[in-house]
């Protein structure tokens, strides 16, 4: 079965002939009127953007054909929580976005996406001990500059937490012309990473 994951810059996808935010559903507009930082509500955009992009190429059809929605977990609602595409219920579908970055997957089976900037330094030590394998954290910490090794863990935390499960297959990346590294948990072993050109 097909696949596609795919990380660009915000600017790339916004600049995209395919992609137009006008295509977003009410739902997802509604949401964006609520960031009140241009930045980061551009990042959103992008991220959703790209999403359709992905799974466009995975599925045969146009970007503005695609509308993927939202169901959470948790409470059951609709609108937020973990991605997917309706009516392709073997799909595994999800996106990331940071700063000026956005990031998307859809892949048969599981899947989990997340892109940082490369420079981002998460942390401290006390913090990341809390959420993430101790062993490993202080494996990272232990390294003369640990500040990458460490953003490395996060990334692969972030994409296991969004597949839903911990066995998935991890790549982790770095998109040094976009400053990114991505993780992706789930999903075939990726190839290309080029920019998302039609
Ligand atoms: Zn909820």
């Amino acid at each position: 079965m097909a696949a596609s994951v795919l990380v660009a810059t915000t600017a790339e996808v916004l600049a995209h002939p395919d992609l137009d935010e006008g295509t977003l559903a009410p739902w997802e507009q509604r949401r964006l009127a609520r960031i009140r930082v241009p930045g980061r509500r551009d990042d959103v955009v992008a991220a959703r953007l790209l999403l359709r992009l992905c799974a466009a190429r995975v599925i045969g059809r146009s970007p503005q054909e695609v509308r993927p929605a939202q169901r959470c977990p948790g409470c059951g609602r609709d609108g937020h929580g973990r991605p997917y595409l309706p009516g392709h219920p073997g799909l595994g579908v999800s996106f990331s976005h940071a700063d000026g970055l956005a990031a998307a997957a859809v892949v048969p089976g599981p899947v989990g996406i997340d892109v940082e900037p490369l420079e981002r330094r998460p942390g401290p030590l006390t913090v990341m001990r809390r959420l993430l394998p101790e062993a490993e954290v202080d494996a990272a910490g232990a390294e003369p500059e640990p500040g990458p090794a460490l953003l490395r863990l996060w990334v692969r935390r972030e994409a296991l937490f969004k597949a839903g499960r911990d066995d998935a297959r991890l790549t982790v990346w770095t998109d040094h012309r976009r400053a990114a590294v991505v993780a992706l948990a789930g999903g075939p072993a990726p190839r290309a990473r080029a920019a998302p050109r039609s």
